[in-house]
């Protein structure tokens, strides 16, 4: 993987640059000392890591127009950061960047039960969200596995999802405004506390923009009231495919369930020997099957979806008993990832997404990969979306496992495109998947993104080396020609 070169010019002069930070922020929110930068160097994707060239810590909006400002005259590139909890590198720091954390971001603002909405800092957490609301009967819908620590700056700029997505939305369903700080230092509104806006939806825009076109400062989230009742299903199959086929069987029966998620052998064994959750060992895969709403409704549904199952060959149907039940059959789910963390020395998450009805194929084609590489891969993933995860499990001290774990993921997500998906179902292209954005977008496609990118960011400094695998200069962009082999730019850095 390789980032856009440092600019040798902007490295000399850091000195001055910290300088002029500490002229629009309090001296310690600056850090240059190599022991402070080293806790930014890397995200949740830690395969990769960069020491960056400066790191600043904001807490108000004026600061953080006033720390690009002085970016854009050093031409010094920006790194947006919240949690660093990003699979996909997309907080991974630049050596001659500076390393925008927004974690002093920390407040709820306001909380709007009229309007059912609240008005928070990026920096809050997505699990306070739900904790700030929750007493008066309310929740915040996205719920990433990772809402005790990942942020809403972070969850906004990569759309992130979770178990609840496929009923209530991803983040861009639930975000009503937001205020973004322009490389200019230019300070946007976007939406408000209502459902839609006049002219481009640029909110829309923003959201998934993984901090290339401006610097979230505040958001507007809508909440929801907590469901009366909640039931969980946990159902067992002799085989992945039967459990892909009861997918499908329950949507196309019009249930659409508050989560769906399955999880494969090995995925299984690792959550149930770290959170005991009661999960049947002798399964090939098990589904959790959430159903929620009036207790009369939720009744109904879970004895539907009970009955699909065991007309498919569900080995075992449980539903929960009790509340503690339910967030038993849960933690297992939830603590997947670390879970698996307990049986490989290193693990590859991947994230793509595929239609429905094709889960059972792809699932048989992840396996013959998982033996063409030699490497072994447990599943956990959103199956009600399509949203897959493979874990590719792997040692990093075993020289070229990783390279081995990086070319089958990206076999993964060639598939998941062959198969009309896409590459990211929550966790962004970043640096992984960057260089496969060719593989869903042609030239034109990427161009007109890119275009984009220009209107918002001309000089590229935000976050560059993210998610476009060919850096262009929006001067030239279209008009690159190579002929011959003789480039129009050949001072340009490609990468
Ligand atoms: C164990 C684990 C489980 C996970 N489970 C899920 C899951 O279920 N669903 C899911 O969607 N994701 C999941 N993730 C991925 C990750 O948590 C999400 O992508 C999350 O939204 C990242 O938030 P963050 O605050 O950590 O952002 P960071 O990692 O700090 O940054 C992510 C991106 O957002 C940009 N950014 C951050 N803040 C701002 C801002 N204020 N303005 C502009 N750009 C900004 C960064 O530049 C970067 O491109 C998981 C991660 C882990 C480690």
């Amino acid at each position: 993987m390789q980032m856009p070169a440092p600019d040798a010019k902007v490295i000399a002069r850091s000195g001055e640059l910290a300088a002029a930070l500490r002229g629009v922020l309090p001296a310690e929110s600056v850090h240059d000392a190599e022991a402070a930068r080293r806790a930014y160097q890397s995200d949740g994707l830690t395969a990769y890591s960069q020491l960056p060239l400066l790191v600043a810590l904001p807490e108000t909006t004026a600061q953080v127009a006033d720390i690009l400002k002085v970016c854009a005259v050093f031409g010094a590139k920006v790194v947006p950061r919240g949690a660093g909890t990003s699979l996909s590198g997309g907080a991974l720091p630049l050596a001659d960047g500076v390393l925008l954390g927004m974690a002093k971001f920390n407040r709820i603002l306001e909380i709007d039960y009229e309007n059912r909405c609240v008005v928070a800092q990026p920096g809050v957490t997505n699990l306070a969200v739900t904790q700030a609301v929750q007493g008066h009967g309310f929740c915040y819908a996205p719920d990433p596995s990772s809402q005790v620590a990942c942020t809403l700056g972070g969850n906004v700029a990569e759309n992130a999802g979770g178990v609840h997505c496929l009923k209530y939305g991803l983040t861009t369903n639930n975000l009503l405004g937001l205020e973004l700080v322009l490389m200019s230092g230019e300070v946007l509104r976007l939406g408000g506390r209502h459902l839609d806006s006049a002219g481009y939806d640029l909110l829309g825009i923003i959201t998934g923009s993984e901090g290339l076109l401006g610097v979230i400062t505040e958001v507007t989230l809508r909440i929801l009231p907590q469901p009366q009742t909640v039931r969980a299903l946990l159902i067992g199959f002799a085989t992945i495919e039967q459990a892909g086929d009861c997918v499908a069987g329950v949507i196309a029966a019009g249930i659409i369930p508050g989560g769906m998620e399955l999880m494969d052998r090995p995925a299984i064994h690792a959550a149930e020997a770290f959170t005991g959750a009661g999960y049947p060992l002798d399964a090939a895969a098990i589904l959790i099957v959430e159903l929620d709403g009036p207790e009369v409704e939720a009744e109904h549904l879970a004895n539907r979806v009970a009955e699909i199952a065991r007309d498919l060959g569900a080995t075992m149907v449980r539903a929960s008993a009790d509340e503690s039940e339910r967030l038993r059959f849960w933690a297992g789910r939830k603590a997947a990832f670390p879970a698996v963390g307990r049986i490989s020395p290193d693990y590859y998450c991947m994230d793509g997404t595929i239609p429905r009805a094709r889960l059972a194929d792809v699932l048989g084609k992840i396996a013959e990969m998982s033996e063409h590489f030699g490497l072994r891969v447990a599943n956990v993933f959103h199956a009600g979306d399509g949203n897959l995860h493979p874990l590719i499990l792997y040692d990093a001290n075993n020289p070229g496992e990783l390279e081995r774990a990086e070319e089958f993921g990206a076999e993964i997500l060639r598939l998941c495109v062959a198969v009309g998906g896409v590459l990211t179902g929550e966790h962004g292209v970043g640096v992984e998947k960057r260089d496969l954005m060719g593989e869903m977008f042609d030239d034109i496609d990427l161009a007109h993104q890119q275009r984009l990118k220009c209107a918002f960011d001309p000089d590229g400094a935000l976050n560059p080396g993210k998610v476009f695998p060919v850096l262009h200069r929006c001067a030239e962009l279209g008009r690159v020609h190579v002929h011959r082999g003789r480039h129009l730019f050949p001072d340009l850095p490609r990468f």
